[in-house]
């Protein structure tokens, strides 16, 4: 099998995961021409946040944990994290000495016969003896379907979409979705909107008590229990509850999260519940959420029946030099930090270059 390059370690993707496996590979020596590449498909660094609405300010996130090695420093909470987080992205890449590809978007991974694997992108190609992906979930943007859906009149964002609240002045708005992004996105909305609707699946639960490192490590442990079983990880608030935070105690005070099941189909003007009642609505919002964007690794057959992937860790159980960084329990900024640290450990062990206790 021939390729542009032949290399240790490919690492596909350059967000919060990607940078730190990037970083404890420098520190574990994985250099020159062979040693290690970063490929990401974004155009400039920053990861999935620099596409993240303008609206969503640095004290509006539950809190970024820092790169490994550098810390991004006191920052103004008014602050877009669009703008903050690729600038500390930036300055990262560049104080490592990273050795970034950009815009590369892999569109294959597969096995070759001696075991390597084959990275491809339209242009260009790596042999590389390990993996260490980590292309997050921005990319893949989930809408559940609706009967009746592609005959509604009016648009129907995602969250991926979502710019600002600006656009939905004086319109009928309906937010699907119980997640965080949901209820932030609700919240902007309410405050312009003509009228706006919540609906979920399930009614929402808000977590009155602070988010501590045991309720977090409970929360991560529950998630790796379902992914070393293959099942599909699942998202974090349907294990941590919704942040009670002071704008959320006031929105359920206004009526802004009284929240309604989800209606059973849409219509060309609304949307209708089971029981038959209706809705007029000017836009429908999905905040859904997202899986995790993983195409690229579909020759690899990696999904298991019920259509998760088998983890052990980090590493996918059926292919040890495979590791899923920013997937399942390390979907978080520490965990992006913790498996990158953690795959770099396995994967040299794994290929015979055991990584210096120290680092
Ligand atoms: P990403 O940042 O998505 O990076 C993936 C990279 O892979 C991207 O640069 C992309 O260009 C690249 N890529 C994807 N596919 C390909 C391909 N085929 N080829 C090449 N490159 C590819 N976590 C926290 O800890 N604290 C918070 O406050 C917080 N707030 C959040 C707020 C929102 C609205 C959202 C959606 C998430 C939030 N999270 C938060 C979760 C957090 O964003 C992620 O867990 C973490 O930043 C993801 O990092 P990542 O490296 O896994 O993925």
């Amino acid at each position: 099998m021939r390729a542009d390059h032949e290399i240790d370690v490919a690492v596909i993707g350059a967000g919060q995961a990607g940078l730190s496996a990037a970083y404890f590979l420098r520190r574990a020596g994985v250099s020159g021409e062979s040693g290690f590449v970063v490929l990401d498909h974004g155009k400039r660094p920053g990861g999935a946040w620099q596409y993240r609405w303008r609206s969503l300010r640095m004290g509006k996130v539950h809190g970024i944990h820092d790169l490994p090695g550098m810390a991004l420093g006191a920052v103004d909470p008014e602050l877009p994290v669009s703008e903050v987080l690729p600038a500390y992205f930036d300055r990262y890449e560049h104080a490592f000495d990273l050795p970034l590809r950009r815009p590369v978007d892999v569109r294959s991974v597969r096995l070759t016969e001696d075991g390597r694997f084959l990275v491809e992108s339209a242009t260009d190609s790596w042999l590389a003896r390990g993996v260490l992906n980590a292309t997050g979930t921005w990319d893949k943007p989930f809408r559940p379907y609706y009967p009746g859906v592609e005959s509604f009149r009016g648009p129907q964002p995602h969250t991926a979409d979502y710019t600002g609240a600006r656009e939905f002045a004086g319109r009928r708005v309906v937010v699907v979705g119980g997640g965080t992004s949901a209820v932030q996105l609700l919240l902007e909305i309410a405050e312009v909107a003509a009228e706006t609707t919540w609906v979920t699946r399930r009614p929402p639960v808000f977590r009155e008590q602070e988010f501590t490192p045991e309720f977090g490590r409970a929360v991560v442990a529950e998630v790796d229990r379902r992914v070393r079983e293959g099942k599909p990880p699942g998202s974090v608030v349907s294990v941590t509850g919704l942040q009670l935070t002071p704008e959320v105690e006031a929105a359920l005070r206004a009526g802004v999260l009284d929240r309604r099941p989800m209606f059973q189909r849409v219509t060309p003007d609304g949307v209708r519940w089971a029981d038959g009642t209706e809705q007029r609505v000017d836009v429908i919002v999905w905040a859904t959420g997202f899986r995790s964007a993983l195409d690229h690794l579909a020759p690899l057959r990696l999904r298991e029946p019920g259509g998760g992937i088998r983890m052990d860790g980090t590493r996918v159980a059926t292919l040890p030099r495979l590791h899923l960084l920013g997937y399942g329990p390390s979907a978080s900024t520490i965990g992006a930090n913790r498996a990158g640290r953690a795959a770099v450990r396995d994967l040299l062990a794994e290929l015979g270059q055991p990584l210096d206790p120290v680092t």
